[in-house]
Order: C-alpha cells, then sequence, then structure tokens
C-alpha cells in the first residue's frame, strides 16, 4: 500500500536557495517544452521531448545542472501526462483545456522519483546535489520504503511530501465499537449516532473577515511595489492557514471515525446539487464535505473499517429512529424531532440513529441483532458532547 506523508521542512538559507533554484528549473524547463511543441509544426512525443531536452535545452541553460538532474528531467512525465489528458478529453469531445505554462509562486515544486536520489534520515531529509541535510519538522510517520518525494513551496514554507510502500496499517484495532451512523451539518459539522457532536470551524468565520479587509488594502498598493508584494504573502499566508484550519478539522473527525468504530453510515452528500443553493453554499463549501467523504473512505481502507453510503433518497431527517414512522412535513427550522410515539430528540441526532440503522441492516445479521439491544439504550442515555 502507498501512502504519502506530508511534512514541513526548515532549510537554512543556503538550502532555501537550493530549493527555489530547483523549483524554478523545473518549471523553466517544461515552460520550454510546452512553448516547443505548442507550435503547429512539432507534434508532442515523449522521445522527441527526451531529445529536445538533451539536444538544446539542456545545452542552452546550463545552470540546470545546479540541481539533480531528474528534477528538470521530470518535466518531460509531468507534460505528457497533461498532454495525455488532453488528448482523452478531445476524443471523447469533453471540455478540455491545452496544457498551461507553469507560473511562479503559483507552481512552485519538484519531484524526486527514484529513491536513490533521496533519503530520509529520522527528521533530515537529503536531496541529490545539496551537501546539507534539510531538517522536517516530524520523524516520518510510516515505516517502509520510501518511493518519492515532492518538495513544494506554499505561502512561503516549504514542504515535502513522501510517498512510502508500507504494510497494512491498523493501530488499536482491538476496542472498537461496532457501528455508527453520521449527520453531518452546516450549523454542526457532524453529529454522531453515539451522541458525539464535532462542532462546526469557528475561527473561520473570523478569518474569512479578516481576509477581506486584505485584499481590499492590497487594491490601493501600487502595482509592482514592495509593499504590495507583502501584502500578497500576508494573503496566501491567511490563505493557508484557512486552508489547513479547514483539513485540520476534517482530518480529526475521520480520524476519531476510523479509529473508534467498525461500521460507519454516512449519506450520500449531493454536494455539487447543494452548492447551488446560495444560501447554503458558502458554509457548505467551508465544511468540505467531498474531501471529508474522501478521508473517511481512504483511512476506513487503512483501519479496516466498513463505510456504508446511504442512498441519496433515504429520508434520514424525516424518519422516526424510534417507530420508523416518516413524518413528511418537517421542515428545516424544526430542530427538535418530536413524533406521536413519544419520542423527542434532537432532529441531527435523530437523523445519525436513522443511518446507523440503515447501515446495520444492510450487513450481517448477526452484528444486526448484538447492536439492537444496546441501540434502544443508547437513544434515550444519549447526552449530547461537544468535541
Ligand atoms: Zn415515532
Amino acid at each position: 500500500m502507498l501512502l504519502a506523508h506530508k511534512i514541513e521542512l526548515r532549510p537554512t538559507p543556503e538550502q532555501a536557495i537550493y530549493l527555489d533554484k530547483a523549483c524554478g528549473s523545473k518549471r523553466h524547463c517544461f515552460n520550454q517544452l510546452l512553448a516547443h511543441f505548442s507550435k503547429p509544426e512539432n507534434k508532442w512525443s515523449k522521445s522527441l521531448a527526451y531529445q529536445y531536452y538533451i539536444n538544446v535545452i539542456r545545452k542552452e541553460f546550463q545552470w540546470y545542472s545546479e540541481v539533480s538532474s531528474r528534477i528538470t528531467r521530470n518535466a518531460i512525465d509531468d507534460l505528457d501526462n497533461a498532454f495525455s489528458h488532453f488528448f482523452r478529453r478531445l476524443k471523447l469531445k469533453q471540455k478540455c483545456g491545452f496544457p498551461r505554462f507553469k507560473k511562479k509562486a503559483i507552481n512552485d515544486s519538484f519531484a524526486l522519483r527514484e529513491s536513490a536520489k533521496f533519503d530520509c534520515i529520522g527528521r533530515e531529509l537529503r536531496l541529490e546535489k545539496l551537501k546539507t541535510r534539510i531538517e522536517m519538522r516530524q520523524a516520518l510517520r510510516f515505516q517502509g520504503t520510501t518511493k518519492q518525494v515532492t518538495i513544494s513551496k506554499r505561502a512561503g514554507k516549504y514542504f515535502a511530501s513522501i510517498l512510502v510502500e508500507t504494510e497494512d496499517y491498523n493501530p488499536n484495532d482491538n476496542d472498537r465499537k461496532q457501528s455508527v451512523g453520521v449527520d453531518f451539518g452546516i450549523k454542526e459539522l457532524a453529529v454522531l449516532s453515539a451522541g458525539v457532536v464535532f462542532a462546526a470551524n469557528q475561527k473561520l468565520k473570523a478569518n474569512l473577515k479578516k481576509l477581506a479587509k486584505l485584499t481590499s488594502t492590497l487594491a490601493k498598493k501600487i502595482k509592482g511595489s514592495n509593499h504590495r508584494a507583502k501584502a500578497k504573502l500576508k494573503i496566501s499566508k491567511l490563505h493557508f492557514r484557512i486552508a489547513n484550519q479547514r483539513q485540520a478539522l476534517l482530518h480529526e473527525l475521520s480520524d476519531y471515525l476510523t479509529k473508534t468504530f467498525d461500521v460507519i453510515t454516512i449519506e450520500d452528500l449531493n454536494v455539487k446539487g447543494m452548492v447551488k443553493n446560495r444560501k447554503l453554499s458558502r458554509a457548505i463549501s467551508d465544511a468540505g464535505f467531498g474531501t471529508l467523504r474522501q478521508l473517511i473512505e481512504y483511512k476506513a481502507k487503512l483501519r479496516n473499517c466498513v463505510v456504508v453510503v446511504a442512498n441519496r433518497f433515504y429520508p434520514s431527517s424525516k424518519t422516526c429512529s424510534c417507530c420508523g414512522k416518516i413524518k413528511e412535513n418537517l421542515t428545516l427550522a424544526e430542530r427538535i424531532f418530536a413524533c406521536e410515539c413519544g419520542l423527542c430528540v434532537d432532529r441531527d441526532l435523530n437523523a445519525a440513529l436513522n443511518l446507523d440503522k440503515y447501515g446495520q441492516d444492510r450487513l450481517q445479521p448477526d452484528l444486526k441483532c448484538a447492536s439492537e439491544q444496546s441501540q434502544t439504550v443508547d437513544l434515550f442515555t444519549a447526552s449530547v458532547l461537544t468535541v
């Protein structure tokens, strides 16, 4: 199994110069190749690109040799990917864009795809043609053979994403609970049938306000000035912070779910459809449901859990989790689900309980029997906790 771990780097000023040079030569080489093969008389082929790279580009730009030759050579593979993607979509008559030139400060990255060209030793990273080792913020999380490293620069910081071939990864597999239903929402990121609530990101709101303010000050700065460059970096740092806050919360939730439960039932959220609704769209994009589902699914594979995705038309909110009666006229404003049978429970918790049942119904009968007994207890003792 291949797993990637992304680690922040702490390069010295000299090492940072090397990393910048490597990003620069990779981008430059990619753009040179693209410019050549954009001309109608030059048809793209990987072997022609390689010839052009060896005979023309490398001779013309001697400074490429200051970094590992693999870094610039990788540009051929990257452009080959871009072209084959383009031609495949063209063939299928889908919307497609011709490969684009890489821009400085946006596409700052390079890769080393041969394990001999780099090494991870504890908290240090060795790269070919760099005499000193770069300090990493933490050691590699997975044990196994390192396959490739991708270095990227974002908001003035450097990161190494290291791909590792590793054995199955199953920490604390033993004392997991059987099953859970998860209701995703806007106000609360997730409500679990086990009674746990993951609150939505509150810091995000404050940061979005800050971002708007910074963007308006940027507009007043003169183009090409130092002040403008500084303001731009400040903004990209904040963007980065916001993205990290979002990611951290999603990782926390997906980690908790896959570490704690064997069977996880979630809704099939039609994210594209929901984002069209303007009122909800900001909050939904902020919550990152698409990413969340991906995270849950891949971590479930790592930790041997089953993910059940409920049918999009399954009325998880409208069904009574006690007697099964469907309440057709439930409005979004009703936060408490009250049923004729006497059940009176938080709306989202009710949905989560229904999802949990849905998941169990789709699995083997022995699991179903065992958990139905504990289910009734859970329903009335479930107190809502905030994580
Ligand atoms: Zn009922």
